[in-house]
């Protein structure tokens, strides 16, 4: 085998194993979505505490300044006092990582007048942060700029230090990072990822046992089921040995003791052979369900006219559908009589002498009508009946094994529940399909198709 169809066999197989397993999608399904909703609420929860703490320091940081700005004219001349109240002011709230005083110098350029942790006195700003601008141009208010350096965010805020006559005489610019918080939430996430991965593991090992539980409850339940229909195939079965064998019995007896009338003894001898031919029917269908079941179901294909064995079974119960006051008709176009099958021709007798046998069964006035059409490339046998029907729930479970409707209509009625069965296995072994329309108290219609062979047509 190649590589390529051995991975398309292994594919194909996980493919049947999750179709034989859904609770495996649910679960599977289950984990994605508690992963992609604890996702979302850690986002939501992560972008809520970086803006809450964007709040917190800015805040603060532009009441430090409007406080500063108020003395600060006053100590502006005078740097030692200044630096001494920066530093004082930077001290007491660690956030603050720079705190500077900036001096216009001219162009729209400021230099640095005085700073502790910033750039040094005199260094010249060309590359002017916006806030500054928004800053001298309000200067009632603190602005506050988020940017990122060393892939770490922080924050600009300027407000400006004016004389007495409302005139922007300075800048106080302090920077604050958020580097440790941010480093902190992250912590926090990866920390709450980790255990969101251990729940997972547990809620997914809960859910494969749970899968299991149900697996076995869904197997028993079948067990169970089974078991019913052995019981019931069994006192079935031997209802139906006995009671032609019985007939049997009875009939030789009266032929032992003698039975003068020709007439009546070949009257018993055909009585005899029905129900020799019903035993024998019994037989052969628990033999052809042991030889499904171990995969030993030969057949021989040939190419064969199905129109003859259409042909042969209409006479085999011709006699039978007259008996019971039914009319049997084979209904087939003279076109529609030469198309030839490639199929084993003994199969093929045996699925349409199921059909057949069953609408004889199942009618008990009307009609029993078997066609043959070719269609699209295919033929086309039905057996049509005017009989029992079945209703559409009843059409679902009709070629499961042992499935036999009970009502009053099929009361009295002999049968093992295994020609359909069987029948539904053989055609789709010679690449047939099976179905059947139905009305219940109407009748029925099993229509049989199989692919005509393009060689020989
Ligand atoms: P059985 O030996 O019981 O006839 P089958 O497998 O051939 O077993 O059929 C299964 C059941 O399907 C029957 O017991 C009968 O209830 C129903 N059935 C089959 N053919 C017909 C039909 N032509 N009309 C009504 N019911 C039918």
């Amino acid at each position: 085998m190649s590589k390529r169809s051995k991975l398309g066999g292994l594919f194909s197989n996980g493919i049947t194993f999750l179709k034989e397993h859904p609770q495996l999608w649910t679960t599977a399904l289950v984990g994605v979505v508690i992963v992609l909703s604890f996702i979302f609420i850690a986002w939501r929860f992560a972008s809520i505490a970086e803006n809450a703490q964007k709040e917190l320091v800015n805040v603060r940081v532009g009441s430090i300044l409007d406080a500063f700005v108020l003395f600060a004219p006053d100590i502006i001349e005078d740097k030692n006092t200044l630096h001494e109240r920066i530093s004082s002011i930077k001290k007491q709230n660690p956030t603050i990582d720079s705190f500077v005083i900036y001096a216009e110098h001219g162009n729209g350029n400021w230099r640095v007048y005085l700073s502790d942790g910033g750039p040094l006195g005199g260094t010249v700003v060309t590359d002017v942060p916006i806030v500054f601008n928004l800053a001298k141009t309000d200067t009632g208010n603190a602005y506050t700029f988020e940017t990122v350096k060393n892939n770490e965010r922080y924050f600009i805020t300027a407000r400006a230090i004016t004389d007495s006559f409302g005139k922007v005489t300075a800048l106080a610019v302090t920077e604050q990072g958020v580097a440790e918080s941010d480093k902190d939430i992250a912590n926090n996430i990866r920390a709450s990822f980790y255990i969101l991965f251990v729940v997972l593991l547990v809620i997914m090992f809960l859910f494969f046992r749970h899968a299991r539980i149900v697996d076995f409850a869904t197997l028993y339940k079948k067990q169970l089921e089974i078991d019913e229909m052995k019981d019931s195939f069994i006192s079935m079965a031997s209802h139906e040995l006995k009671s032609p064998l019985s007939v049997i019995r009875g009939y030789v007896e009266f032929l032992k003791d003698g039975v003068k009338d020709n007439m009546q003894r070949q009257e018993f001898l055909r009585r005899i052979d029905v129900s020799a031919n019903e035993l024998k029917q019994l037989v052969d269908d628990i033999l052809d369900v042991s030889r499904i079941e171990m995969g030993r179901l030969k057949f021989s294909v040939d190419y064969v006219k199905s129109y003859d064995v259409l042909k042969e079974v209409y006479e085999m119960f011709e006699n039978k559908a007259k008996d019971k006051g039914l009319v049997l008709l084979l209904a087939v176009e003279d076109a529609h009589k030469d198309v030839t099958l490639r199929l084993d021709r003994g199969r093929l007798k045996q699925v349409v002498i199921n059909l057949v046998s069953n609408a004889v069964k199942y009618t008990m006035k009307g009609e029993v009508k078997i066609s043959q059409k070719v269609l699209n490339g295919n033929v086309e046998i039905s057996v049509r009946d005017t009989g029992i029907g079945m209703t559409s729930e009843e059409q679902k479970k009709l070629f499961g094994k042992f499935y036999r409707i009970e009502d009053d209509k099929s009361k009295g009625v002999s049968g093992t529940g295994l020609g359909l069965w069987i029948t539904k296995y053989i055609v789709e072994q010679m690449n047939g399909k099976i179905s059947v329309e139905s009305i219940k108290g109407d009748g029925s219609r099993f229509v049989v198709i199989f692919p005509i062979n393009k060689k020989q047509n």
